[in-house]
């Protein structure tokens, strides 16, 4: 049986935007069609007709599922390092009550419309709700390194990391420029199918990151001082971290820079000079939750790398939900275009996942998830709009 669904607009994404729009769907969930209104083909058929933007399933780019236990722990505002000794603080939490809040996550992010996910892991306790889960998670394995005498070590207890998610997809991926020495790296130069290994690094997500690497001053300092950790080999790169790390990576490996809230225009230049295949992930409200600002997104509109949307966790995040982040990032900049951040939170992220033959688009053949968007105001959101999967 196939149901018909219209409503004000149907955003494909792969295509313009349909007033009054038709998408037919099979019970699998596959698209049989996407239609005109007044098409003869279906003319004879029932149509369930919405007020609202009928728009593919999301992509939620970057996620942390095991730290959904952390929701509500932490104050909003104190910066990011004060909130990565927060999070350091809270590890020995009962593995029960982690798995109890991931369950509740994986539930809040579908219930949100989102389909696929890519998640950062630093163990293996979020596999078995992934494996039990109806979406689909790309999970990104973190190396944290700054000890270079330590890096092969810790290098190979991740790969063994990421055998333990055998099953489902997964990768090794930096943390951090601040958390990764020049020695993992290297390693990562080595692996045997790079092509394969997605990469996924938190970027300039405090200004303290950029005062490491140009400077070797600011917070980090105290940091790595208050962890007894000894960073006398690290020397000043007068850089920003990410113009320091980009010429390490392996070119052939696609990288998701994640945050970019201090990311410059000069930092953008030299990533397209000299980068692979990068794609830009934006995480507005946990950059809001930690940090109280926003990316210079201007900076990122006109460049041909793509955008993606993440909602960070939990303990940096109200919820898991990519409307609100599209919500907060119109409400902030007016003059973003929907039929433009549609693609940052649906086909962007499917193609870096590598899943975009399935999700991302409303087409023909795949099978996207559809979600309805209500109290909307033609093509733009409203502060009050709504998601709820249709499917
Ligand atoms: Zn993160």
């Amino acid at each position: 049986m196939v149901n018909y669904y219209s409503a004000d607009y149907v955003l494909p994404v792969s295509t313009e935007p349909i007033h009054n729009g038709i998408v037919g769907v099979d019970e699998s969930g596959e698209i049989i069609g996407v239609y005109q209104p007044g098409t003869k083909e279906i003319s004879d058929k029932n149509i369930i007709k919405h007020r609202g933007i009928i728009a593919p399933g999301f992509i939620n780019a970057h996620c942390h599922l095991e730290l959904s236990h952390l929701k509500g722990k932490f104050p909003k505002g104190t910066g990011l390092i004060s909130f990565i000794e927060a999070v350091i603080s809270q590890r020995n939490t009962a593995e029960a009550e982690i798995i109890d809040a991931m369950m509740a996550a994986d539930k809040e992010m579908k219930q949100n419309g989102i389909v696929a996910v890519g998640d950062i892991a630093n163990r293996s306790v979020s596999k078995s709700v992934k494996v039990k889960s109806t979406l689909y998670y790309h999970t990104f394995v973190e190396i944290l390194c700054f000890e270079p005498e330590k890096a092969q070590e810790v290098f190979r207890d991740g790969l063994a990391l990421c055998e333990a998610f055998e099953g489902l997809a997964s990768s090794i991926t930096p943390h951090a420029p601040y958390s990764v020495c020049k020695e993992i790296f290297r390693f990562f130069k080595q692996l045997h199918k790079p092509e394969n290994n997605l990469l996924s690094i938190h970027n300039q997500e405090s200004e303290e990151e950029n005062k490491l690497y140009r400077y070797k001053s600011g917070g980090f300092i105290d940091f790595y001082q208050k962890l007894k950790r000894d960073i006398s080999f690290f020397k000043a790169q007068a850089r920003d971290s990410i113009q320091t790390i980009v010429p390490l990576l392996p070119k052939r490996q696609p990288v998701m820079f994640v945050h970019n809230t201090y990311t410059n225009m000069k930092d953008i230049f030299f990533v397209d000079r000299f980068a692979g295949n990068v794609t830009w992930c934006l995480c507005p409200n946990a950059n809001l939750y930690i940090e109280g600002r926003l990316p210079k997104i201007d900076l990122f509109l006109n460049q041909d790398s793509p955008i993606t949307l993440g909602t960070d966790s939990l303990a940096s995040n109200d919820k898991l939900c990519i409307l609100s982040e599209l919500l907060t990032l119109h409400a902030h900049f007016p003059y973003l275009d929907l039929a433009e951040t549609m693609k940052w939170a649906t086909i962007n992220g499917a193609k870096y996942l590598g899943i975009d033959h399935r999700y991302g688009s409303i087409e023909k053949g795949k099978k996207p998830g559809l979600n309805l968007i209500s109290h909307t105001d033609g093509l733009k959101l409203s502060q009050n709009s709504t998601v709820v999967p249709l499917l």
